[in-house]
């Protein structure tokens, strides 16, 4: 656990990096630090494993203040990844890795065959560990900034915008691979990211930062927590941002993305044509109810389904493919302008009109707004 107790950073030059700032990153979970550029993440960062130190407030790991810890043993347990994965250029990518366990008095040997092990765990073929970073893609290594991370089996993970120089496609390959590996390992992370949507796909919480002393749409703020615009799960910064700081930076789509966060269990299904003596567009099934594809009366045109929204158990949030957000993807990508709904055995439920899911969604904008 990393505990911030009303922690401000004023550099020399005066540069008041960070007021006050006070939130607690739990145990096991990725907290995500999100905010405009200069708004303090780094700072607040650095100050874990005290490579800036606060000049008032507390930084607590499990409790203990980091400012009487010695900082190399301190950064011992801590691994640190950033931007451009900051590895040793001279150094094969296999030794990259491998430095920490020796430093932690591994032999070489040992701390090579967990380095080559922990390559394949960000999922790189292990002979990249031969190569210097320099032959390496961005991607890759951003990969090997990871597994060096790891490899000191660190407790806790401090990440600054470890994906931010990598193009999308890259970038959500890397989140979804740290997501695999968390639900392993459990690591405690904080992780600094300018991008709203990275924090809403890796946090369990977010903390959504401002600018030291910049006014919002309150006024100027100054005082306790008046860096942090808002502290909430991601589901919860979509329905009910806290301000208008918060909702211009999470964005004005922010309706679309809130769906995948909703569960689709009180929509209602509705029947789908599967005659194919009918006109129009007929959904073609198996033998076992499985839809196989869409077929058109008219020319006899088929189509494959496209996403299907599958509802296991009870279609509440959270199971990914019971959230309205399926339910919308599926109805929007039909021909026939109705998604299918199928069961957790691929057997049809029945269709979905786009109307019914923004119908729904509407409903529970209105509850999340009547209970703030
Ligand atoms: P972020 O990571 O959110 O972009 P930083 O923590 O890097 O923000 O910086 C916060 C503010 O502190 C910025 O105004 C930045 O210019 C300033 N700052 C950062 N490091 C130093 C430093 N070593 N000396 C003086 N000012 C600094
Ligand atoms: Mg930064």
């Amino acid at each position: 656990m990393i505990e911030f107790r009303a922690v401000g950073k004023a550099y020399p030059d005066g540069t008041v990096a960070l007021q006050s700032l006070s939130l607690t990153a739990r145990e096991g979970q990725i907290t995500v630090l999100v905010g405009p550029s200069g708004c303090g993440k780094t700072t607040t960062l650095r100050m874990v494993n005290r490579m800036v130190d606060p000049t008032s407030g507390q930084v607590l790991l499990d409790g203990v203040d980091v400012a009487g810890s010695e900082p190399s043993s301190l950064r011992r347990g801590i691994g640190y990844v950033i931007q451009n994965a900051g590895l040793f250029p001279h150094r094969t990518v296999l030794d990259n890795v491998a430095t920490i366990p020796v430093l932690l008095g591994r032999s070489r040997h040992e701390a090579r065959t967990t380095a080559a092990e922990l390559l394949e765990r960000v999922g790189l073929d292990p002979r990249v560990g031969s190569r210097y970073p320099a032959q390496l893609s961005g991607g890759q290594q951003q990969r090997v900034g990871v597994a060096r991370a790891l490899a000191g089996d660190a407790p806790v993970l401090l990440m600054d915008e470890p994906f931010s120089a990598v193009d999308p496609v890259v970038r959500a390959d890397l989140q979804d691979e740290l997501l695999r590996l968390q639900s392993d390992l459990g690591r405690t992370i904080l992780f600094v990211t300018h991008d709203i949507d990275e924090a809403i796909r890796l946090g369990d919480m977010v903390a959504v930062l401002r600018v030291a002393g910049a006014s919002g749409a309150t006024g100027g703020r100054s005082g306790a927590n008046s860096g942090l615009a808002q502290f909430a799960t991601p589901a919860e910064l979509l329905s009910s941002p806290a301000d208008d700081f918060v909702a211009e930076f999470v964005g004005r789509d922010r309706g679309y993305r809130r769906l995948q966060f909703l569960g689709a269990g009180e929509l209602a299904l509705t029947d789908l044509p599967t005659d194919p003596a009918d006109g129009g567009w007929v959904l073609l099934l198996d033998d076992d109810r499985r839809p196989t594809a869409w077929r058109h009366g008219g020319d006899g045109e088929e189509v494959a389904v496209g996403s299907l929204h599958r509802v296991d158990g009870d279609g509440t949030a959270g199971t990914d493919g019971g959230s309205l957000r399926s339910a919308l993807d599926a109805a929007l990508s039909s021909p026939a302008g109705r998604g299918v709904a199928v069961d957790a055995d691929g057997r049809l439920l029945g269709g979905i009109e786009a109307e019914a899911v923004i119908t729904l969604l509407h409903r529970s904008t209105d509850a999340a707004g009547a209970s703030r």
